[in-house]
């Protein structure tokens, strides 16, 4: 039994609610009907769009916020476009061009790749296909799926028999416990709980290592996701022995001594230690995953320090390693503050999934700042345009995407080019899941804490999207239209099938004082930045909400005082003239390197304090492509002069001179797109002294 609110976990309090449904409800029935039909082989043409609801089953803590079953919500708008771009490029056609994700994986039963990268496609690509609704995708996606599901082993093993790591498993863990709230696959949680029993009897013989040992929170998130649906206590003793052979992330950022950049030379590497502990801790995209675990442990612990410990990580990340794009640097390992550094793009989606997660258990709205700051900036800055290439490193000061061994801390020459599978093909399989696990997490559920209290919905990130779900028995239909991140304005549609009260909580991001909020036209009082805004009232059909966030340009400051402006969640960047030159073909796609064709070491002429005043806005409707170079919806114009003395070295800009500094050269003006726009760019940028 459920201890906090309703769980609906009975098929008759789940089939009440289908009969409110199909009396009243505005949304397809088919989406409605899907979550309780079989669906092992169920028409692919059914529109997805489970509705059951699960909390925290006892004696777990409760989470301030519960995902949406997958498929509750739909991208529209640009966010749709932007998956569709995903779906037409790399992601769909990774099976084609790619051996280790091809017919030939491990994972299809083939004599290929058996580890990590058919588990990592499926982990973004399941989701993609069903957002989508995109019958092709989904044939590719139920390949894997259904050869998974289809052949575990007498003893409970899944996945291939040529490899019996544990580490992989928890990527399709992850996959799978998708691909069932998609479709309602009843084969899939018996195959899940036959694995997991048989596990935690081979845990003590046979522990987790390397990878396993310093990822078992994403595990733990699989394990607590079974058990909210099963209730078999056997999981939770699965849980306590995930903490026990698992890494101490709580203990390390409890007292973090990884403050500098860590080099090959600190880590050993020559000597054959990259699986050692120290490397592993170290390792740009273990740290971006821990981000979850100790939100995730104090479900099962109920720690109130254990859940603050994201918080924490998060802030030493920052304090460090932090990039002006959101990212803790790490190309691969923990790299220092210099904006010349590179983050890894497994690390950007892994370090979204795991502030996607604390953001649902604690109910911090600052992790939904950085979230935004992630999949606005960093997630699209990596790719080229229709996503066919990306990189495995970008920097924030990105001067040339070439061939050369620096600026790297442990990583090869190939880095930063864009291509198929740069430095190594990780990024490759593993790219797909950023965009449409953000869409998931865009709009959240509320759990009421007591009796005086309904659940509610939460706007979690913004950006356009439609939501079906359902409250107090009661089918919501929500649509989010909005330009977000690129304007400023937000509109809520708010569709009961019959009034129905609950609370509707907005998030205020920390940059957002002086955000307008009016409900069917009348303004409600102005709220603190990093907040949740709450609209508690008996909703009735066709509410509507309108959100204004103030969209004025701002500073922040970085290595060496330099300064970025940023516009809302967009950290905007200088441009530089870029000359794509082709290396060479692979299969559908290339790899390429990007030279500069002109100059990059401006300083810009701004007064922090005021910076809204000297910099000149533009803002243009939103093209087929929302973060290309080509048709970029914001641009901003700020006063600059070039300095002499900042140079570059092996393809990688010095870092920025300390600011202010002074310039003898004349002033320009010089134009700022998106971050993520500019694949050459100046991010971190000196400031001018004043006088010169
Ligand atoms: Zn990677």
């Amino acid at each position: 039994m459920a201890p906090f609110g309703k769980s609906f976990t009975t098929r008759r309090h789940f089939l009440n609610r289908l009969g409110l449904f199909s009396l009243a409800s505005s949304a397809p029935i088919g989406s409605l009907l899907s979550s309780t039909t079989t669906r092992a082989h169920a028409s692919e043409s059914a529109p997805s769009g489970a509705i059951q609801q699960f909390k925290n089953r006892a004696p777990l803590a409760p989470s301030a916020f519960y995902f949406l079953p997958q498929g509750s919500i739909r991208p529209t708008g640009w966010l749709k476009d932007q998956l569709r771009i995903q779906a037409d490029g790399l992601s769909g056609h990774l099976d084609e061009t790619w051996a280790d994700a091809g017919p030939n994986s491990g994972w299809l039963g083939g004599t290929g790749e058996s580890w990590e990268r058919g588990p990592y496609f499926l982990d973004g690509l399941v989701p993609l296909a069903y957002l989508l609704d995109d019958p092709a995708l989904k044939v590719k996606a139920r390949r894997f799926i259904d050869w998974t599901l289809d052949h575990q082993a007498p003893d409970g093993m899944i996945g291939p028999a040529s490899n019996d790591d544990w580490w992989p498993r928890i990527v399709m863990l992850k996959a799978l416990t998708q691909y069932q709230e998609f479709t309602g696959d009843e084969r899939v949680i018996p195959v899940m709980e036959k694995y997991l029993q048989f596990q935690l009897g081979e845990l003590p013989k046979r522990p987790l290592r390397d990878w396993g040992k310093f990822r078992w929170q994403d595990e733990l998130l699989c394990a607590i996701w079974l058990y909210n649906r099963t209730g078999s206590p056997y999981l939770l003793d699965l849980a306590r022995l995930l903490r026990t052979q698992g890494y101490d992330w709580i203990a390390e950022y409890a007292n973090f001594q990884y403050t500098q950049r860590i080099t090959a030379e600190f880590l050993q590497l020559e000597a054959g230690n990259g699986l050692k502990d120290l490397a592993l801790a170290t390792h740009g995209v273990n740290n971006g995953q821990a981000v979850k675990t100790g939100p995730v442990w104090s479900l099962v612990s109920t720690s109130l320090t254990d859940r603050a410990a994201a918080t924490r990580m998060v802030t030493e990340l920052e304090k460090y390693h932090g990039l002006p794009n959101g990212m803790f640097s790490c190309d691969e390992h923990l790299a220092g503050l210099n904006p010349t550094q590179g983050s890894e793009l497994c690390t950007v989606v892994e370090y979204m999934f795991s502030l996607e997660q604390a953001l649902a258990i604690t109910g911090d709205a600052s992790f939904g700042d950085r979230l935004e700051r992630l999949a606005f900036n960093a997630l699209p800055g990596t790719f080229t345009d229709d996503m066919w290439a990306h990189q495995y490193n970008q920097e924030p000061n990105q001067i040339e995407c070439s061939l050369h061994r620096s600026p790297w801390t442990t990583d090869g020459p190939e880095s930063n080019l864009y291509g198929l599978e740069p430095n190594f093909g990780c990024c490759t399989a593993n790219f797909h899941q950023g965009w449409p696990k953000f869409t998931a997490s865009l709009f959240m559920l509320s759990a009421a804490q007591d009796n005086h209290e309904q659940d509610g919905l939460v706007a979690a990130a913004y950006a356009p999207c439609e939501v079906h779900t359902v409250l107090q028995d009661v089918a919501i239909h929500l649509v989010e239209e909005t330009n977000y991140p690129f304007h400023g304005s937000v509109r809520l549609r708010v569709t009961p099938a019959s009034p129905v009260r609950f609370p509707l909580q907005l998030r205020i991001p920390g940059w957002a004082a002086g955000t307008r909020i009016s409900v069917n036209g009348r303004s409600i009082p102005e709220l603190a930045p990093g907040t949740f805004a709450s609209i508690d009232r008996v909703w009735q059909s066709d509410d509507r909400v309108e959100v204004t966030f103030p969209m004025k340009p701002r500073t922040s400051r970085w290595f060496h005082d330099s300064v970025a402006v940023e516009r809302g969640p967009l950290v905007f960047s200088y441009g530089i003239g870029e000359s794509w030159v082709k290396l060479r073909d692979r299969g559908m796609t290339a790899d390429w390197q990007v030279f500069p064709t002109g100059q990059w070491n401006y300083a810009l002429a701004l007064n922090p304090d005021s910076s809204e005043k000297e910099i000149a806005v533009e803002e243009k409707e939103i093209g087929w492509m929302p973060f290309s170079r080509r048709s970029a919806p914001v641009s901003m114009r700020v006063r600059a002069r070039k300095l002499d003395d900042w140079r570059a070295e092996d393809g990688a800009a010095n870092p920025p001179p300390q600011s202010p500094a002074g310039s003898g050269l004349s002033e320009e003006t010089v134009t700022l797109i998106p971050y993520a726009a500019a694949k050459l760019r100046i991010t971190a940028f000196p400031l001018l002294k004043r006088d010169t």
